[in-house]
């Protein structure tokens, strides 16, 4: 019998909008920078610090954006400029 594979530990991404893991389509990560620099979209996923994940849809991003769930998650603001990076980093297929 062959050997089961070792779970490799994974942190847990659900988006803040649906509370999904986001699947095919994908998450958006943003991440909370030092010093109270605000908040910056992490393209590559390899940032520390602590971290909000949204599906990359036009719809979740915006329902986020909303209900203010990404702050709440992150424990700080969202800038104009990091909500319009977060729009233009949604793929066109998957804007509305
Ligand atoms: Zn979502």
């Amino acid at each position: 019998m062959p050997a089961p594979a070792t779970p490799k530990r994974q942190p847990v991404r659900t988006c803040v909008a649906c509370r999904t893991s986001g699947g095919k389509r994908g998450l958006l990560r943003l991440v909370r920078l030092p010093n109270g620099a605000g908040v910056a979209l992490d393209p590559t996923g390899k940032q520390s610090g602590r971290g909000g994940y949204v599906c990359a849809t036009s719809a979740c991003v915006e329902l986020a954006l909303k209900r203010k769930a990404l702050e709440r998650s992150l424990k700080t603001a969202l800038t104009e400029e990091v909500q319009a990076e977060l729009r233009a980093a949604i793929p066109p297929e998957n804007a509305v």
